[in-house]
Formats: structure tokens, sequence, C-alpha cells
């Protein structure tokens, strides 16, 4: 085990996994810190070492390679807008991206840190002594998740609002970690346990996102927020309609994954709709209700549908 705080600068992926390697249970990959310092400065995160993986260029850009728009993990969410590919093929993930947070933090913040940010809980995003007096949850080391009352299952919920964009465009994410590299649909790497919110292994390196070109992707988003200028989502839902009908939605703020229902144009809107309400585990975790959440789903969803098809 190290004995003392590090703050290592690698250059290079091998490098970072290496030196990842070296501090195995002891470190985090930091890339903008916007989601990480928060969660060290409220002792969620207690990492000794921390591994700045922003001076590694293989993870910067953006290219078109095969049949996929490659988008390097340090990707900057404000710096998205400009590229010419994603504005004219997938503009719904501009909006996702700049629904994040506040102008500072997207100025900061990376698609990959996005992608993989921690869940979030009422109960959890709290300080120290506030965790201490309610006897900590099953986030934190505790015995029993407040939210629920339950003692086998963590609720909290993945907030990324790029995440749901991504995936509703069948967006896949590639990584490299000691079997190599990677690539799968990036609903599969989220678990659905809040407490382990990922199956990525501890030292994997997620280098870049994918997504499929020439789609003629229709698309729907929309967020439910309590402050418009900075806050964290309560359920964001997004929605697209390839060339050939597919429609997939993808949810996130009301499960401690994504929720992702796919069907077609000719199969029966507000079955997928139900279906969507259904799969969201949504819980009293967060400043709006469990029922408003639910209820919002198929408000959004409704009016998605109607934006496609109209
Ligand atoms: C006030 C406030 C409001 C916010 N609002 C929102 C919001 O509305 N929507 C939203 O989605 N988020 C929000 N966030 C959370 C956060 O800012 C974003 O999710 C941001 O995109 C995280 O990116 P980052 O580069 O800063 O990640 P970091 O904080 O650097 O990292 C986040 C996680 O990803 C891991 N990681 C990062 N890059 C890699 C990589 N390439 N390979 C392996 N692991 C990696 C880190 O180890 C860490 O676990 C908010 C944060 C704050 C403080």
């Amino acid at each position: 085990m190290i004995a003392e705080k590090q703050y290592i600068i690698p250059t290079t992926i091998n490098e970072a996994i290496e030196k990842a390697k070296a501090n195995a249970g002891h470190f985090k990959y930091l890339a903008g810190g916007t989601d990480v310092m928060v969660n060290r400065y409220q002792g969620n995160e207690t990492s000794l070492c921390l591994i700045d993986i922003t001076k590694i260029d293989e993870l910067k850009g953006i290219s078109k390679q095969d049949n996929y728009l490659r988008i390097g993990s340090l990707e900057i969410l404000e710096e998205l807008k400009f590229n010419t590919e994603i504005k004219t093929e997938f503009p719904m993930l501009i909006e996702a991206a700049l629904s994040v947070g506040a102008p500072l933090l997207r100025k900061t913040a990376t698609i990959g840190g996005n992608v993989l940010c921690e869940n979030r809980c009422l109960f959890y995003n709290q300080s120290e002594w506030w965790r201490e007096a309610v006897g900590y949850c099953l986030k934190c080391e505790g015995d029993i998740c407040i939210a629920t009352g339950g003692k086998n299952a963590c609720f909290s919920e993945l907030v990324s609002d790029t995440a749901p964009a991504l995936i509703a465009m069948n967006a896949e994410i590639e990584f490299i970690d000691e079997n190599g590299k990677q690539k799968q649909k990036l609903e599969n790497i989220y678990t659905g346990d809040g407490v382990k919110p990922r199956n990525l292994s501890e030292t994997a390196i997620v280098t870049a996102i994918l997504l499929p070109l020439n789609k003629n992707y229709k698309t729907a988003f929309f967020k439910l927020r309590e402050r418009e200028s900075l806050e964290f989502t309560s359920l964001t839902s997004a929605v697209a309609v390839d060339k050939n009908g597919n429609i997939k939605i993808a949810l996130s703020g009301v499960d401690p994954k994504p929720v992702v229902v796919e069907g077609t144009t000719s199969d029966d809107i507000q079955e997928l709709i139900k279906k969507a309400v259904k799969s969201a585990r949504a819980v009293e975790n967060d400043m709006y209700s469990r029922k408003y959440r639910r209820e919002m789903i198929a408000v959004f969803l409704e009016k998605s549908f109607a934006k496609l098809f109209e």
C-alpha cells in the first residue's frame, strides 16, 4: 500500500496504466476533475493517488474512422459544438453537452468524465459530518439505504446527460484495460448497482466514444432540473429515430443505470412509453419526488414523439 499522497501526470496511456497498476486500490484517474474534486471535497472520494490524464494526447481529437465518428475521451464538452460532423450528424450530443452544469464546468469537463461521472443521491452527496450523523449509507460503507430503508440495493442515480444522448444514437465506448483495446455498446458498461455503477476494471482508461455515421437520426432531448443555470438532472430523456425507423429511448436521472427501450416506428408508441416508465427504478432520493419524476418520463416522451413525428 502506498503511504503518501501522489499526483502523477503521465503522457501516454501505457504509462498511465502502469502507474494505475502500481497504485491499485488507492488511485483515481483525473480528467476535467469537475466530478472527482467535488467528491473529494465532500469526503466521498479519498484516493491517495491522483493520476492526471490530461496530458495524454492519444485521448484527444475527433476524427472519422471506418463508419464511425471517433471522439477522444478528453474532448471538452463546451467544444463539441465547434465540430462540423457533430453539428450535422449528432446535434443531440451538443444539446446534451450544453445542458451539463454551467459554462465554467463545461469548459473543463470532458466527455469521458461525463459518461463515467459518479452516481448521485440526495443522501450520499452530502458533507462527511452530515453522512456520519445519519449513520452513512450503502454507498459509503453504511448498512442501510436511507432512501428506501433497504439493506440490499443502492439506488444512487446515473446523472450523466451525454450518456442517454449517446446511447440513443447507438454509441460505443472504446477503452484499454489489462486485456488490451476493447469496445462495447455504451449502455453495457452500466451495472445498475448504485454502489459500483460501472463494470470497467479499475485500471481501464476510456480512450474514445464511437458514434456510427450516416444514420440520419431525428432526435429529441429534454432535461428536468431545478435551476436551468446549474443543476444536475432529475430526469434526462433522449430519443432517436434512424432512417430505417428504428427507435431508441434512453433516460438518465431515474435509475442507477440508463433506462433503455428500443422499438420501431411500427410499434405502439404508447407501449414503448409505458415500458420506459415501468423500467425506471426511481426512489425518493432527489429534490423532486419519485412520483413526479416518473410522471415526467411520460410527459417528456410524449413531447419527444410529437416532435419526431410532426
Ligand atoms: C455544480 C456541478 C454541476 C454539475 N452538473 C452536471 C450536469 O448537469 N450533468 C452532468 O452530466 N454532470 C454534471 N456535473 C458533473 C461533472 O461536472 C460532469 O459529469 C463532467 O462531465 C465530468 O467530467 P470530468 O472530465 O470533469 O470528469 P472527472 O471529474 O475528471 O472524472 C469523472 C470520473 O471519470 C473517471 N474518468 C475520467 N476520464 C476517464 C478516462 N478517460 N478513462 C477512465 N476514467 C476516466 C474519473 O476517474 C472519475 O471517476 C456537475 C458537477 C458540478 C460540480
